[in-house]
Protein backbone atom coordinates (compact mmCIF):
# COMPACT_ATOMS: atom_id res chain seq x y z
CA UNK A 1 0.00 0.00 0.00
CA UNK A 2 1.98 3.09 -0.81
CA UNK A 3 1.34 6.22 1.24
CA UNK A 4 -1.45 8.92 1.39
CA UNK A 5 0.33 12.07 1.59
CA UNK A 6 -1.65 15.25 2.33
CA UNK A 7 0.90 18.58 2.28
CA UNK A 8 0.66 22.61 2.33
CA UNK A 9 2.74 24.61 0.83
CA UNK A 10 2.74 28.14 2.18
CA UNK A 11 4.76 29.89 -0.05
CA UNK A 12 5.22 33.51 1.15
CA UNK A 13 2.84 33.65 3.84
CA UNK A 14 2.69 33.79 7.73
CA UNK A 15 4.81 35.88 9.68
CA UNK A 16 6.21 33.91 12.95
CA UNK A 17 3.28 34.59 14.46
CA UNK A 18 0.61 33.50 12.34
CA UNK A 19 2.66 30.53 11.57
CA UNK A 20 2.54 29.57 15.16
CA UNK A 21 -1.08 30.55 15.56
CA UNK A 22 -2.02 28.24 12.43
CA UNK A 23 0.03 25.24 13.76
CA UNK A 24 -2.16 25.67 16.91
CA UNK A 25 -5.45 25.14 15.27
CA UNK A 26 -3.70 22.39 13.05
CA UNK A 27 -2.54 20.54 16.34
CA UNK A 28 -6.30 21.04 17.49
CA UNK A 29 -8.18 20.21 14.09
CA UNK A 30 -6.34 16.89 12.91
CA UNK A 31 -6.94 14.08 13.89
CA UNK A 32 -4.46 12.35 15.56
CA UNK A 33 -5.51 8.59 14.41
CA UNK A 34 -4.85 9.47 10.46
CA UNK A 35 -3.07 7.37 8.41
CA UNK A 36 -2.31 10.27 5.93
CA UNK A 37 0.93 11.66 6.49
CA UNK A 38 0.48 15.42 6.77
CA UNK A 39 3.23 17.71 5.69
CA UNK A 40 3.23 21.80 6.29
CA UNK A 41 6.04 23.66 4.37
CA UNK A 42 6.33 27.45 6.16
CA UNK A 43 8.72 29.51 4.72
CA UNK A 44 12.27 29.24 5.53
CA UNK A 45 12.68 31.92 8.62
CA UNK A 46 9.90 29.52 10.94
CA UNK A 47 11.11 26.01 9.81
CA UNK A 48 12.98 25.99 12.82
CA UNK A 49 10.00 27.09 15.34
CA UNK A 50 7.91 24.49 13.32
CA UNK A 51 9.59 21.55 14.17
CA UNK A 52 10.00 22.52 17.77
CA UNK A 53 6.11 23.47 17.78
CA UNK A 54 5.26 20.15 16.03
CA UNK A 55 7.71 17.62 17.91
CA UNK A 56 5.27 15.36 19.53
CA UNK A 57 2.88 15.70 16.71
CA UNK A 58 1.98 13.87 13.31
CA UNK A 59 2.56 17.01 11.63
CA UNK A 60 5.75 16.80 9.55
CA UNK A 61 7.47 19.85 8.25
CA UNK A 62 9.02 20.17 4.72
CA UNK A 63 10.79 23.27 3.41
CA UNK A 64 9.78 25.07 -0.02
CA UNK A 65 13.03 24.89 -1.54
CA UNK A 66 16.94 24.79 -1.21
CA UNK A 67 20.34 25.29 -3.08
CA UNK A 68 22.51 22.43 -4.49
CA UNK A 69 25.45 23.56 -2.98
CA UNK A 70 26.64 21.97 0.45
CA UNK A 71 27.82 25.45 1.20
CA UNK A 72 29.85 28.51 -0.19
CA UNK A 73 29.41 31.97 -1.52
CA UNK A 74 25.70 32.15 -2.39
CA UNK A 75 24.03 35.29 -1.35
CA UNK A 76 20.02 34.38 0.25
CA UNK A 77 20.43 30.59 -0.40
CA UNK A 78 19.64 27.79 2.18
CA UNK A 79 21.62 24.26 2.12
CA UNK A 80 21.01 20.89 2.68
CA UNK A 81 22.77 20.73 5.62
CA UNK A 82 20.96 23.66 7.38
CA UNK A 83 17.19 22.34 7.05
CA UNK A 84 18.55 18.65 8.68
CA UNK A 85 20.27 20.96 11.05
CA UNK A 86 17.18 22.23 12.25
CA UNK A 87 15.37 18.96 11.78
CA UNK A 88 13.66 19.35 8.29
CA UNK A 89 13.70 16.30 5.92
CA UNK A 90 11.58 16.63 3.42
CA UNK A 91 11.91 19.41 0.63
CA UNK A 92 9.86 20.81 -2.49
CA UNK A 93 11.57 21.52 -5.58
CA UNK A 94 10.71 22.06 -8.83
CA UNK A 95 7.45 24.49 -8.00
CA UNK A 96 5.49 25.65 -11.06
CA UNK A 97 7.05 28.73 -9.18
CA UNK A 98 10.62 28.47 -8.69
CA UNK A 99 10.16 27.34 -12.79
CA UNK A 100 8.21 30.20 -14.14
CA UNK A 101 9.30 33.22 -11.68
CA UNK A 102 12.95 32.09 -10.54
CA UNK A 103 13.93 30.52 -13.66
CA UNK A 104 14.61 27.41 -12.61
CA UNK A 105 15.84 25.04 -15.63
CA UNK A 106 15.20 20.82 -15.32
CA UNK A 107 19.13 20.95 -15.18
CA UNK A 108 19.63 22.80 -11.83
CA UNK A 109 16.08 20.99 -10.13
CA UNK A 110 17.82 17.77 -11.62
CA UNK A 111 21.27 19.31 -9.27
CA UNK A 112 19.14 19.74 -6.39
CA UNK A 113 17.24 16.45 -6.44
CA UNK A 114 20.23 15.05 -6.25
CA UNK A 115 21.94 16.94 -3.26
CA UNK A 116 18.42 16.64 -1.50
CA UNK A 117 18.77 12.75 -2.16
CA UNK A 118 22.84 12.26 -0.98
CA UNK A 119 21.29 13.69 2.24
CA UNK A 120 18.59 10.88 2.56
CA UNK A 121 15.99 13.71 1.98
CA UNK A 122 12.66 13.32 0.94
CA UNK A 123 12.31 15.29 -2.30
CA UNK A 124 8.51 16.67 -3.30
CA UNK A 125 9.00 16.77 -6.92
CA UNK A 126 6.58 19.13 -8.88
CA UNK A 127 5.87 19.35 -12.44
CA UNK A 128 2.76 19.58 -14.79
CA UNK A 129 2.07 21.30 -17.85
CA UNK A 130 0.91 25.25 -18.88
CA UNK A 131 -2.41 25.67 -20.06
CA UNK A 132 -0.78 26.77 -24.19
CA UNK A 133 0.71 22.35 -23.15
CA UNK A 134 -2.95 21.40 -22.95
CA UNK A 135 -4.51 23.22 -25.57
CA UNK A 136 -2.41 22.11 -27.90
CA UNK A 137 -2.80 18.35 -26.92
CA UNK A 138 1.51 18.66 -25.95
CA UNK A 139 0.65 18.32 -22.13
CA UNK A 140 1.68 14.55 -21.66
CA UNK A 141 4.76 15.15 -23.86
CA UNK A 142 5.86 18.16 -21.88
CA UNK A 143 5.41 16.16 -18.16
CA UNK A 144 6.98 13.18 -19.88
CA UNK A 145 10.27 15.56 -20.63
CA UNK A 146 10.02 17.44 -17.19
CA UNK A 147 10.20 13.93 -15.74
CA UNK A 148 12.98 12.31 -17.80
CA UNK A 149 15.18 15.71 -17.45
CA UNK A 150 14.54 16.37 -13.86
CA UNK A 151 14.23 13.12 -11.68
CA UNK A 152 14.56 10.02 -14.08
CA UNK A 153 18.59 10.10 -13.78
CA UNK A 154 18.29 8.96 -10.11
CA UNK A 155 18.72 5.19 -9.30
CA UNK A 156 16.02 2.72 -8.25
CA UNK A 157 16.71 2.90 -5.04
CA UNK A 158 16.09 6.40 -4.88
CA UNK A 159 12.67 6.11 -5.08
CA UNK A 160 11.78 5.35 -1.05
CA UNK A 161 12.64 9.27 -0.91
CA UNK A 162 10.52 10.52 -3.92
CA UNK A 163 7.01 11.99 -4.16
CA UNK A 164 5.43 13.32 -7.44
CA UNK A 165 3.55 16.03 -7.32
CA UNK A 166 1.62 16.89 -10.17
CA UNK A 167 0.58 20.42 -10.64
CA UNK A 168 -0.82 21.69 -13.94
CA UNK A 169 0.23 25.37 -13.92
CA UNK A 170 -3.31 26.30 -15.60
CA UNK A 171 -4.99 25.46 -12.06
CA UNK A 172 -2.37 26.86 -9.61
CA UNK A 173 -3.64 29.55 -7.59
CA UNK A 174 -6.11 30.25 -10.03
CA UNK A 175 -9.85 28.55 -8.74
CA UNK A 176 -9.53 25.98 -11.89
CA UNK A 177 -9.19 22.61 -10.94
CA UNK A 178 -8.37 19.70 -13.16
CA UNK A 179 -11.48 17.75 -13.24
CA UNK A 180 -10.92 14.39 -11.19
CA UNK A 181 -10.84 12.06 -14.53
CA UNK A 182 -8.29 14.88 -16.21
CA UNK A 183 -6.21 13.98 -12.63
CA UNK A 184 -6.60 10.21 -12.85
CA UNK A 185 -5.41 10.34 -16.46
CA UNK A 186 -2.50 12.49 -15.94
CA UNK A 187 -1.35 10.50 -12.77
CA UNK A 188 -1.87 6.86 -14.90
CA UNK A 189 0.08 8.12 -17.42
CA UNK A 190 2.67 9.41 -14.93
CA UNK A 191 2.78 5.61 -13.20
CA UNK A 192 3.00 4.19 -16.56
CA UNK A 193 6.38 6.14 -17.33
CA UNK A 194 7.41 5.37 -13.84
CA UNK A 195 6.88 1.47 -14.90
CA UNK A 196 8.58 1.71 -17.88
CA UNK A 197 12.06 3.12 -16.23
CA UNK A 198 11.75 1.58 -13.01
CA UNK A 199 9.58 -1.61 -12.77
CA UNK A 200 6.66 -2.18 -11.45
CA UNK A 201 7.50 -2.31 -7.73
CA UNK A 202 8.67 1.33 -7.78
CA UNK A 203 5.46 2.76 -9.87
CA UNK A 204 3.33 0.71 -7.45
CA UNK A 205 4.92 1.99 -4.34
CA UNK A 206 5.36 5.86 -5.72
CA UNK A 207 2.99 8.41 -4.14
CA UNK A 208 1.79 10.89 -6.43
CA UNK A 209 0.11 13.92 -4.98
CA UNK A 210 -2.34 16.19 -7.40
CA UNK A 211 -1.85 20.33 -6.52
CA UNK A 212 -3.75 22.80 -8.06
CA UNK A 213 -7.07 24.70 -6.44
CA UNK A 214 -7.81 21.56 -4.14
CA UNK A 215 -10.23 22.66 -1.80
CA UNK A 216 -12.52 20.96 0.54
CA UNK A 217 -15.45 21.10 -1.90
CA UNK A 218 -13.44 18.60 -4.21
CA UNK A 219 -10.94 17.18 -2.29
CA UNK A 220 -12.80 13.98 -1.73
CA UNK A 221 -13.63 13.47 -5.90
CA UNK A 222 -10.08 13.59 -6.96
CA UNK A 223 -8.77 11.74 -3.91
CA UNK A 224 -11.03 9.13 -4.98
CA UNK A 225 -9.31 8.34 -7.93
CA UNK A 226 -7.21 5.33 -8.49
CA UNK A 227 -3.98 6.86 -9.00
CA UNK A 228 -4.36 10.32 -6.74
CA UNK A 229 -2.57 9.49 -3.76
CA UNK A 230 -2.94 12.58 -2.10
CA UNK A 231 -2.92 16.56 -2.74
CA UNK A 232 -0.20 19.63 -2.49
CA UNK A 233 -2.45 22.64 -1.62
CA UNK A 234 -1.45 26.20 -1.39
CA UNK A 235 -4.31 28.39 -1.14
CA UNK A 236 -6.20 25.96 1.32
CA UNK A 237 -3.58 24.91 3.28
CA UNK A 238 -3.54 28.30 5.00
CA UNK A 239 -6.85 28.14 6.19
CA UNK A 240 -6.78 25.42 9.20
CA UNK A 241 -10.37 24.26 8.91
CA UNK A 242 -9.93 24.22 5.09
CA UNK A 243 -6.64 21.84 5.34
CA UNK A 244 -8.62 19.66 8.19
CA UNK A 245 -10.69 18.76 5.50
CA UNK A 246 -8.22 18.28 3.14
CA UNK A 247 -6.57 15.92 4.99
CA UNK A 248 -10.17 14.30 6.42
CA UNK A 249 -11.27 14.02 2.60
CA UNK A 250 -9.12 10.91 2.17
P1 LIG B 1 -3.16 26.17 -4.99
O1 LIG B 1 -1.56 25.93 -5.06
O2 LIG B 1 -3.73 25.05 -4.15
O3 LIG B 1 -3.31 27.50 -4.35
O4 LIG B 1 -3.66 26.12 -6.39
C1 LIG B 1 -1.04 24.65 -5.20
C2 LIG B 1 0.47 24.73 -5.23
O5 LIG B 1 1.03 25.71 -5.75
O6 LIG B 1 1.16 23.81 -4.72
Amino acid sequence: MRKKIVAGNWKMHKNAEQTEDLLNELIAKIPTDTETQVIVAPTFVNLASAVAHLEFTNINVAAQNMHQAEAGAYTGEISADMLQNVGVNTVILGHSERRAIFNETDALIASKVDTALEHDMTVIFCFGEELKDRQSANHFNVVENQLKDGLFHTKESDWGNIVLAYEPVWAIGTGETASPEQAQEMHEFIREIVRKNYGKEVAEEVSILYGGSVKPENAKEIFSKADVDGGLIGGAALKADDFAAIVNAI
